[in-house]
C-alpha cells in the first residue's frame, strides 16, 4: 500500500493488520475506537484539534493513535502503519493447493457483528468481505440464550434484517446473507422462534453448554439438532479450545478438551439431512480435529469453511481452514461456500 490514506482510514488499516498479527484484542479496539472517534468530528474540527495539539484530550484518543492521525492528516503514511505494513501487509503465502482452494471460496457463512459478541458494525465486516473478494457474508449473530455473547433476542433479530436489508441495497453486487449462530438447546432444539429460523438464509446450529455432558446425552442432541429442518451448518462441532482466549472485559478462556459424541452418527445425520458441517478456522478452535474431518469426508458430508469471525481482520482466517481441508482431501465441490449464492440459496432452502 503505497498510496497514504486519509486519518480514520489508516487507524483502521493499522487494526486490521494487528488482527491478522494476532495482536491482543485491546491494542487493536484502541485504533478502532480512535477511528470511530475521527469520524464524529468533521475535518474543521480535525485542523484545529491537530493546530491546537489537543487531538490527545479527546476521550479514545492517545499518543499512538494521536501521532498516526497527525502524519496521516499531513498526506503521509504513519510510521506504525508503515513498519506493519512491512510485515504483516501481505498474505502469508499458502502453498499452492491451499491457495487454489481457498480461491474457490466464494464467501463465509459464520461472521458475527457487535450486535452480539463480534467488536465491528455490521457495514465494516461486510467491507472487509468486500476486500477479500467475497461475494457474499452470512451474518450469524448469536441466540437469546447466550446472554454473555449479548445473544440477539426476537425483536432485535427482526430489526437486523431491517438493518441488513438497506445495507444489501448500497453494497450490491455483494450480499449479506441474514443468518444466525443458533444454540443447540440441551434437548436438541432451537434456541430461537421457529418463524425467524424459517426466515433466515442461513443457520449455523453450535453447542455452547454443557460440553462435558456424556456421549450418549451429546450425540442424541446434536442429532436432533442436524435433522432440525432449519439446520443448514452444524457449528465447530467439538467445542474444542486448543489455547487459551480473550474475551470481553478481559477475561480469559482456559483450553478445554473435545466434546464425546458418536461422530459417526452425527455426520451420517448431518448427510441424510443435508447439513454441512463447519470447519472452523479459528486458531484456538480448528474443529473439527483432522481424524474427524477424514470420518466426514469418508462419510460423504458437505462441508462449510468458516472464519467464526468477530473482527475484520478474521476474515482473513480462511487459510487455516483450507489447509485442513486439502491435508483430508476434503473435494472443493462438497464445500457449500464456494457455491454461487443462488446455488447456496437453493439448497439452504
Ligand atoms: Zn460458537
Ligand atoms: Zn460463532
Amino acid at each position: 500500500m503505497s498510496s497514504p490514506l486519509p486519518p480514520a482510514a489508516a487507524l483502521r488499516r493499522i487494526a486490521f493488520l494487528l488482527e491478522r498479527a494476532r495482536e491482543p484484542t485491546h491494542r487493536v479496539s484502541a485504533f478502532r475506537t480512535a477511528a470511530a472517534v475521527v469520524d464524529t468530528l468533521g475535518p474543521e474540527e480535525l485542523d484545529r484539534r491537530i493546530r491546537t495539539r489537543t487531538l490527545t484530550d479527546l476521550k479514545g484518543i492517545g499518543p499512538k493513535t494521536g501521532a498516526a492521525i497527525v502524519q496521516a492528516h499531513a498526506g503521509e503514511v504513519p510510521e506504525y502503519l508503515a513498519r506493519l505494513e512491512e510485515t504483516h501487509g501481505e498474505l502469508t503465502p499458502l502453498a499452492d493447493d491451499v491457495a487454489e482452494f481457498r480461491a474457490a471460496l466464494r464467501g463465509d457463512l459464520h461472521v458475527h457483528s457487535d450486535w452480539s459478541d463480534g467488536g465491528s458494525p455490521i457495514r465494516e465486516m461486510a467491507e472487509a468481505a468486500i476486500g477479500l473478494g467475497h461475494e457474499y457474508m452470512a451474518l450469524t449473530d448469536h441466540s437469546p440464550r447466550l446472554t454473555v455473547a449479548n445473544g440477539l433476542s426476537p425483536e432485535r433479530l427482526e430489526r437486523q434484517l431491517d438493518v441488513v436489508a438497506q445495507l444489501n441495497e448500497e453494497l450490491a453486487p455483494f450480499r449479506i446473507l441474514t443468518g444466525i449462530e443458533c444454540d443447540i438447546n440441551l434437548d436438541g432444539s432451537l434456541d430461537q422462534t421457529e418463524e425467524l429460523l424459517g426466515r433466515l438464509d442461513v443457520v449455523v446450529a453450535s453447542v455452547h453448554s454443557d460440553l462435558r455432558a456424556e456421549s450418549a446425552a451429546m450425540t442424541e442432541r446434536m442429532l436432533r439438532a442436524v435433522a432440525d429442518p432449519h439446520t443448514d451448518v452444524l457449528g465447530h462441532c467439538t467445542g474444542r479450545l486448543l489455547i487459551p482466549r480473550e474475551q470481553r472485559e478481559g477475561r480469559r478462556q482456559r483450553p478445554r478438551p473435545e466434546s464425546t459424541f458418536d461422530a459417526e452418527a452425527v455426520f451420517t445425520a448431518c448427510v441424510e439431512h443435508g447439513t454441512a458441517v463447519e470447519i472452523n478456522s479459528r486458531p484456538e478452535r480448528l474443529d473439527p480435529p483432522l481424524r474427524l474431518l477424514h470420518l466426514a469426508v469418508e462419510l460423504g458430508c458437505e462441508f462449510a469453511v468458516d472464519t467464526d469471525a468477530h473482527a475484520p481482520g478474521q476474515l482473513d482466517w480462511q487459510g487455516n481452514g483450507c489447509e485442513r481441508a486439502v491435508e483430508v482431501g476434503v473435494p472443493v465441490d462438497r464445500v457449500v461456500n464456494t457455491w454461487p449464492a443462488a446455488r447456496l440459496l437453493a439448497w439452504t432452502e
